[in-house]
């Protein structure tokens, strides 16, 4: 349930396989952030015969940067990061939401064993044997298993009554696409200021997003600009790297908080994406995570579907073994960026030291260097097989 990109892929790895699927959810009318897609993503999308389509609206990740934009007196030296250094052409690709759920909901649409619904759910209706949701429309719904995929406020994780471990940050995310007069060079740049980070990631030709992270007081100013001054704020904060700025039409805001289901699956749900775990948009995981959720629930009931009669697609096995497989790559995320994040907005001296210390010897020792970018596009506890390129 939910027809986001993490219910879309669900939907689409589960019918792409045969197994005769629904997916509730009304078309979005449009997000203008973007995501940076990893490359384990990339692949689980080529597979599904979706990136085909996204391809030439992406944006290649070759470098990405951290800057300590701070004017703290412990100042951490930038980081630098080489695709190349890992073998790879790109890190992964960013592209525009708006594209990449176009993209999914046209492939949706080919799958003979999807059922699309168009509506919203009421009510979900969980018993020991399967779950029934209830439509606005006033149809219902039965199936064995409901994949959660109803972002933050998720309806299904309430019905399953699973609680989530959350906190709310003193933040707020702007988002805004750019074009500008310098070419990025498919460099990705994360300034981190005292308020949280400031990071441009490229849009094809002289275009990237930018996502700048504020408090709430900082997040209304900017917020209230027009677009000339925005364009010369926003430029003023980049240091001019890429040159002069132009803010396309379109601004997102986003208040951040973090939080993870203390379940991933019960009582006939699992969850998802957004449903299951919300984290600040630093390092681009949160949708790698949701995608990585939506591969291994895919794979799961698939595993059980082809099995024949005896196994139980919404059962407490499979749920169980559902949580086990994704817990911690979601939890190592979460807590890693928690941390980053929290270190941002400290003014304690030795916590920035701490930080700084880290990205120094990230910058000076290569094989540390190496292993965190391995792990940041791949987590070598959780590839599903739709990251590794096969087919369910
Ligand atoms: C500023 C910002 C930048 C980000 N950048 C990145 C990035 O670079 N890389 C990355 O990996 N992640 C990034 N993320 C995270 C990423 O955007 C989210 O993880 C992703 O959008 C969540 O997708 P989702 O499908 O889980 O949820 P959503 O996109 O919220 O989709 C949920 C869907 O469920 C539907 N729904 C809800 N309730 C019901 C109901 N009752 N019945 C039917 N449908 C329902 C909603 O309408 C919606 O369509 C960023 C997030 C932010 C805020």
């Amino acid at each position: 349930m939910g027809g986001g990109p993490a219910g879309l892929t669900a939907a689409l790895a589960l019918s792409a396989a045969g197994v005769a699927t629904a997916l509730i959810g009304r078309r979005g009318a449009g997000d203008h952030r973007t995501t940076a897609l990893l490359a384990g993503s990339v692949i689980a999308l080529e597979t599904l015969g979706v990136w085909e389509s996204c391809r030439a609206q992406a944006a290649p990740l070759r470098t990405m940067r951290i800057i300590d934009d701070t004017a703290r007196l412990i100042r951490a030296p930038e980081a630098r990061f080489e695709a190349s250094e890992i073998g790879l052409a790109a890190f992964g690709h960013n592209i525009e939401n708006c594209v990449l759920v176009a993209a999914l909901g046209a492939r949706a649409q080919e799958m003979t064993a999807l059922k699309r619904i168009e509506d919203e759910a009421s009510a979900v209706e969980l018993t020991a044997t399967d779950a029934t949701i209830r439509l606005k429309g006033g149809d219902d719904v039965t199936a064995r298993l409901v994949v959660g995929a109803d972002g933050r406020h998720s309806l299904c994780r309430t019905a399953a009554g699973i609680e989530t471990d959350a906190r709310i940050y003193p933040q707020t995310a702007l988002t805004f696409n750019l074009r500008h007069s310098r070419p990025h060079n498919d460099v990705s740049t994360e300034f981190h200021t005292e308020s949280g980070p400031f990071t441009l990631v490229p849009l094809p030709g002289r275009r990237s997003s930018l996502v700048c992270v504020l408090d709430h007081a900082g997040a209304d100013e900017v917020g209230a600009l027009e677009d000339a001054a925005l364009a010369e704020e926003l430029e003023r904060r980049a240091h001019s790297i890429l040159g002069r700025f132009e803010v396309e039409q379109g601004r997102g805001r986003f208040p951040l908080a973090i939080a993870t289901a203390q379940r991933f699956g019960a009582n006939r749900v699992a969850l998802v994406g957004e449903a299951a775990h919300l984290i600040p948009p630093i390092g681009a995981q949160g949708l790698n995570l949701g995608l990585r959720d939506a591969a291994t629930i895919g794979e799961l009931v698939v595993g059980v579907h082809r099995q024949g009669g005896d196994g139980d697609v919404g059962g407490a096995t499979l749920l169980e073994r559902f949580d086990t497989l994704r817990r911690a790559d979601v939890k190592s995320r979460s807590l890693a960026i928690d941390l980053l994040n929290r270190t941002l907005l400290t003014d304690f001296l030795p916590v920035q030291g701490v930080r700084g210390l880290g990205l120094y010897l990230i910058d000076r020792i290569g094989p540390l260097r190496r292993a965190l970018m391995r792990e940041g596009v791949a987590p070598a506890t959780s590839q599903p097989r739709l990251m590794r390129g096969e087919l369910l």
